[in-house]
């Protein structure tokens, strides 16, 4: 009988799964998830709703009440076509395996979504990473280059940018969408937070698409996404999605609650308020450097970075080191934004972790 080494591919088989830690009991700010449940009132109504989907029915593949409602909620224009996922996640997948012809590139400035890469090689696509500057900006001149010699059929710019937290210029955006040999996918997952979107750039180029996700708006367990751009291209991922990707209980329950925009608007306003709060916070914390952020994280700079995280979950407070990730990232850690209690909570597991390094005694107290 066959082994896995025998059929399995070998660079499946050196590959890690999508690391997920465990969560229970502990204040959990490692993923970039909207700490605000909706409120009692709209969960029973919500309940209604759900009772009455036909779950016995296959979904409606072209959902054309959420996506009339994604339209109206967004501002998205008619000629623009979209396209629903599984999370934006599954379109990333979609969008690779559509452009992964033998011997395609796939390409992103770095460090970037680790999904980018994991889906090019799983697609079989060879993925080029163009590392950032020290300051996380777009190095243009070395993209501009990159992409002249690797003509890559899909670059993914992800506006803001995880892990690093901030908007790139939106001149360099520009200038690698005029000079790109193939399409640009420009990832807004943490539009919400951002008070900024490219979306106009879809008037100007018709090899560039939007992606977006309501994952941080508060929805991420429902597991929805979308494509935004123009029909030549959209049409085409479409044929490689899986038919009935997207849930009836995704498609009712994100339909009913984005008529509810205004609370997610309102959610999303306080974590940017949240935001500038533990920068201060953090900045003020002596070896801590924390890093301007439009979305809803802050990536910072510590001491060491991989024993504070640890020392952080031994007082139940989960976040993520990314040192090792990238050389640019190197002790660093991200901390997703949570509620006013779960930053606070943060802030003192911070300090305790830091007082610890320092031998148990608190910098200011150090001969
Ligand atoms: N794009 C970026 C930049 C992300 O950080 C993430 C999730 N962390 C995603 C896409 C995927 O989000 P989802 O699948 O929940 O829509």
């Amino acid at each position: 009988m066959a082994d896995p080494q025998d059929i399995i591919r070998a660079d499946v088989r050196a590959m890690t799964a999508y690391p997920v830690a465990d969560a229970r009991g502990m204040i959990k700010l490692d993923a970039m998830e909207n700490p605000y449940a909706l409120p009692e009132a709209l969960r029973r109504e919500l309940a209604q709703v759900l009772s009455e989907c036909a779950i016995n029915r296959y979904p409606d593949p072209t959902a054309p009440a959420l996506k009339q409602r994604l339209r109206e909620v967004m501002g998205l224009k008619p000629e623009w076509e979209v396209l629903l996922g599984n999370g934006s996640d599954e379109i990333i997948q979609i969008m690779v395996q559509c452009c992964a012809r033998p011997g395609a590139v796939v390409m992103a400035p770095t460090p970037a979504f680790v999904m980018y890469k994991v889906y090019s090689l799983i697609a079989g696509a060879e993925f080029v990473g163009v590392p950032l500057r020290p300051d996380f900006s777009l190095d243009t001149e070395r993209m501009l280059a990159e992409l002249r010699a690797r003509r890559p059929a899909i670059v993914f710019i992800a506006y803001p940018n995880n892990p690093t937290g901030n908007l790139y210029s939106e001149q360099d955006i520009i200038a690698i969408a005029e000079a790109a040999p193939g399409l640009v996918v420009i990832d807004e997952a943490y539009q919400p937070f951002a008070g900024n979107s490219l979306i106009g750039l879809l008037d100007r180029y018709r090899h560039v698409v939007l992606l977006r996700t309501v994952s941080k708006l508060g929805l991420a367990g429902l597991r929805l996404g979308y494509a935004v751009g123009h029909p030549e291209w959209v049409r085409e991922f479409d044929k490689v999605r899986s038919p009935y990707n997207v849930n009836v209980l995704t498609q009712a329950a994100a339909e009913w609650i984005l008529r509810r925009h205004e609370l997610l608007d309102a959610q999303a306003a306080s974590i940017r308020a949240g935001r500038e709060a533990l920068f201060k916070a953090m900045a003020a914390l002596p070896g801590v450097q924390p890093f301007p952020s439009a979305a809803n994280f802050i990536l910072g700079r510590v001491p060491d970075a991989p024993r504070l995280v640890a020392g952080l979950a031994q007082r139940r407070v989960l976040i993520k080191s990314l040192h090792g990730a990238h050389p640019l990232l190197e002790q660093c850690i991200r901390v997703t934004v949570g509620t006013e209690a779960e930053n606070a909570a943060f802030l003192d597991a911070l300090r305790a972790g830091l007082a610890e390094l320092h031998g148990g005694l608190s910098p200011m107290a150090r001969p």
